[in-house]
Formats: structure tokens, C-alpha cells, sequence
């Protein structure tokens, strides 16, 4: 996705975004919000790794037990170590819950993997079969690449493998020309092993915050960065149906720009886009609470949903929320009302149930808004009973939507 068209949005995935993550970390709820989409999208191929390795765990502890000359120290750590950590590890691969302890238990296992693969080569060699060193540099790839461990981990379990082998190498005293060898060999893997691992990383991690970015700008008004129609639409009824399962209050407000026209006509139309900024950025201040819900409805109008008791809340801040407009002395030379920018508020005040809807509760709102305008604008007109609905300013947007 360009950087252009997550340059307005207010979130914080754009931020991330916007700030880079060399470090291959988000900042907290970010990285959080990461962490679990991660562990949901690779849930599948978590459950297949434990599997595998436990399938091959059994077909070695099997051979060693049919070849009888087994030494007991490798099978006691195939089945007291290998096969409880890769029991704990498919169990942990269950749910994406315990995706962390998954991914340390696999860093683990792989870790003990490696060092088996070390002892192995290690002796092999010592016995002048120097090209098993091939299967160490195998696994060095498949910790790095394969197992889609995070940097981090793969970084830790790579390098702690190598360096054992390399110890392991020089203590039993190799040959110090193979013991350079694979130690340069051993270096070139883990350095491919790490840009890889860093690039596919930093290619999930971005892919994410693109993700995310643009389902928030398909929810989003471009102008003014508040929710759209399309998702005030999609939470008023959810709100709605919540609000009637808990017999709780709902606020439902409907804001219009006075003589918006005539700005637009006297000041210009980049001005006037200005305006709505301003006045966007004073209402999404008046929807702070957790459900609280502030949208673009439309043009120069905006609505508000409140969740809860009215007299906690619906009442004081519509007014409120005027007086704040007003206070932003936006100069409106062309307007008969005011000298400056000033809106006119419909609220009501509703209680969902059976003998009431959503659409009904609109054009209560509404039906406020147009006696605000028709009172002289610039006020707040409170509805709670809409047994005298007559019409609306929004009715036709309304019937439209
Ligand atoms: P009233 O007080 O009765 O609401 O009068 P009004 O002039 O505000 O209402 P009207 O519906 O006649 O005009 C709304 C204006 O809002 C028309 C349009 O130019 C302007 N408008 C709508 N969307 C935008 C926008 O995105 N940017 C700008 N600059 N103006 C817009
Ligand atoms: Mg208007
Ligand atoms: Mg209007």
C-alpha cells in the first residue's frame, strides 16, 4: 500500500507504520494485536511441526530399540526429554492462546534437535566421516527458515547451535583446517539464515499493518478521519439491538453546519473543507467512552451515539458540543446567524424496545435537527417521545441509506 494513503489516517497501525519497525517489534497494542493474528494465521502449520517431529522422534527411538545397541543416554533423551517437550508443544499448538509458550517450546526442541545433530556429526567425524557436517547446516536453515520461529528466537536457537558445534568441534580436537572450514561455512549459513529471516519477518509484520490500515480507511471518512455512513449505519444497529437487550438509553444525535453553503461560497472551498476539520476534531472529543460513536453522516452533518443514561450524559453535551463549535470562532462573515461558525443539534433521547426502531429513532433525531434549524439555528433541540414524528431534514438520506 503507498504511504500516501495511510498519510491521514489516525490510528495506530498507520503510526506504526508511518514509523517504521527496524527493530521488528511494534509498540504495545500493536504488537499484541500482531501476536495473535500471527498465531491464528499460522495455527495450521504449528500443528503439523510437533507432529513431524514426533513422528520422527518414535522412528529413531524405534530403530535404536530394533538395533538393541543403542546407547542408553540417546534414548533415555529421546523419550524422558525429545517426547514430553513435543507432547507440550502440539498441545500448546491447540490455540492460538498459548502461541507463545508454542513458539518457546519449538525454539527449545529445536535447540535439542541441534545439539543432537551436533553430537552426532561431532563423533562422525571424529571417525573420519567429516560430511555428515552437511545435516548441522540443514538444520541451521530449517531453525532459520522453516520453522517460522520469530527473528528473535531463531536468531537465539541458530546461533547457540552453531556455536555449540563449533566448541564441541575444537574441544574434541578436530582437524584445525576442518574445524575452520565449517566454522566459515557455519558463519556464511547463519548470516543467509538471518537476512531471510529478517526480510520474511519484516514482509508478515508489514502485510499486517496494510491489513489493518486499510480496513480502517474502508470505515473511515477520508476528510475528517472520523467513521463513514457505512459504519455508523452497521453500528447503529448493533448498538441498537445491545442497547435493548440491556434495557439501556441511547442518545442519538444528529449535528449540521449552519449556512455551510454560503462559507463554502464566501471563504472557498479548501477553507470550508478546513472548517469541517475543526469541527470533525470537536466531535470525535465528544465521543470518548468505549461506546461511544461519532460519524461523518454526510456532507456538513455528523451524528453522534451515546451509550447509557441521558441524564449522565445526552443532555449537558450537546450543548456542550455547541458552545465548543462556536468556541473555535471560526469567522463566518456570510452567515445571518452568527459571526462566526456555529451548528445546529437534534437529539433524542430513546429507550429501544419492541415498539420502537432504529429508523424511527433517526428520524426522532432528526425531526430535533429541523426544529433546531427552523428555531434559528445555532441551538439544541432535545426530543424523547416520537408519538408526533412529522418530517425530517434527513428524511430523504434517511429513506436513501
Ligand atoms: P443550513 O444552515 O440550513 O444547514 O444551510 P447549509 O448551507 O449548511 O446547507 P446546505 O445543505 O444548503 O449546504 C450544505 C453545503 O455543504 C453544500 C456543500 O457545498 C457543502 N459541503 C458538503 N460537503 C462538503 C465538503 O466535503 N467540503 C466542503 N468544503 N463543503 C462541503
Ligand atoms: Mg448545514
Ligand atoms: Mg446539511
Amino acid at each position: 500500500m503507498s504511504r500516501t494513503a495511510s498519510e491521514n489516517l489516525n490510528s495506530p497501525f498507520a503510526d506504526q507504520l508511518r514509523n517504521g519497525f527496524i527493530w521488528l517489534r511494534f509498540s504495545d497494542f500493536v504488537e499484541e494485536e500482531f501476536l495473535s493474528y500471527y498465531a491464528k494465521s499460522s495455527l495450521q502449520r504449528s500443528r503439523l511441526l510437533p507432529i513431524m517431529a514426533i513422528a520422527a522422534t518414535l522412528i529413531s527411538i524405534g530403530i535404536m530399540v530394533a538395533n538393541q545397541g543403542a546407547h542408553p543416554l540417546m534414548l533415555g533423551f529421546d523419550v524422558l526429554v525429545m517426547l514430553p517437550i513435543l507432547a507440550a508443544a502440539l498441545w500448546a499448538s491447540t490455540s492460538p492462546a498459548h502461541h507463545r509458550l508454542y513458539q518457546f517450546l519449538l525454539a527449545v526442541s529445536a535447540l535439542l534437535i541441534g545439539m543432537w545433530i551436533s553430537s552426532i556429526v561431532t563423533r562422525a567425524s571424529l571417525h573420519g566421516t567429516p560430511y555428515y557436517f552437511a545435516a548441522i547446516i540443514a538444520w541451521v536453515f530449517v531453525v532459520w527458515l522453516i520453522l517460522g520461529l520469530p527473528f528473535r528466537h531463531a536468531a537465539v536457537t541458530a546461533m547457540t547451535i552453531s556455536g555449540m558445534y563449533m566448541f564441541g568441534s575444537f574441544m574434541w580436537g578436530l582437524p584445525l583446517n576442518e574445524v575452520i572450514f565449517t566454522t566459515l561455512m557455519l558463519v556464511f549459513v547463519n548470516c543467509m539464515g538471518a537476512v531471510c529471516c529478517y526480510q520474511l519477518e519484516r514482509a508478515v509484520r508489514r502485510s499486517f499493518l496494510d491489513s489493518r490500515v486499510l480496513s480502517q480507511l474502508a470505515e473511515r471518512d477520508g476528510l475528517t478521519g472520523l467513521y463513514n455512513r457505512r459504519s455508523y449505519d452497521h453500528y447503529a444497529e448493533r448498538i441498537w439491538r445491545q442497547s435493548r437487550r440491556e434495557s439501556a438509553q441511547l442518545t442519538l444525535m444528529l449535528v449540521d453546519i449552519d449556512h455551510f453553503k454560503p462559507f463554502n461560497d464566501h471563504y472557498g472551498h479548501q477553507a470550508g473543507d478546513d472548517a469541517l476539520r475543526e469541527v470533525a476534531n470537536v466531535i470525535s472529543l465528544s465521543a470518548q467512552r468505549p461506546l461511544d460513536f461519532a460519524a461523518r453522516y454526510g456532507g456538513e452533518e455528523f451524528a453522534l451515539i451515546l451509550y447509557g443514561p441521558a441524564h449522565e450524559y445526552g443532555r449537558e453535551l450537546p450543548e456542550q458540543l455547541r458552545q465548543s463549535v462556536r468556541s473555535l470562532k471560526i469567522p463566518h462573515a456570510a452567515s445571518p446567524t452568527d459571526q462566526y461558525l456555529t451548528v445546529s443539534v437534534g437529539v433524542a433521547l430513546v429507550m429501544p424496545g419492541s415498539q420502537r426502531s432504529l429508523a424511527g429513532a433517526i428520524q426522532m433525531a432528526d425531526e430535533a435537527l429541523y426544529q433546531a434549524k427552523e428555531e434559528g439555528r445555532n441551538c439544541v433541540i432535545v426530543k424523547e417521545s416520537d408519538a408526533h414524528i412529522q418530517t425530517g431534514r434527513f428524511r430523504a438520506s434517511v429513506a436513501a441509506g
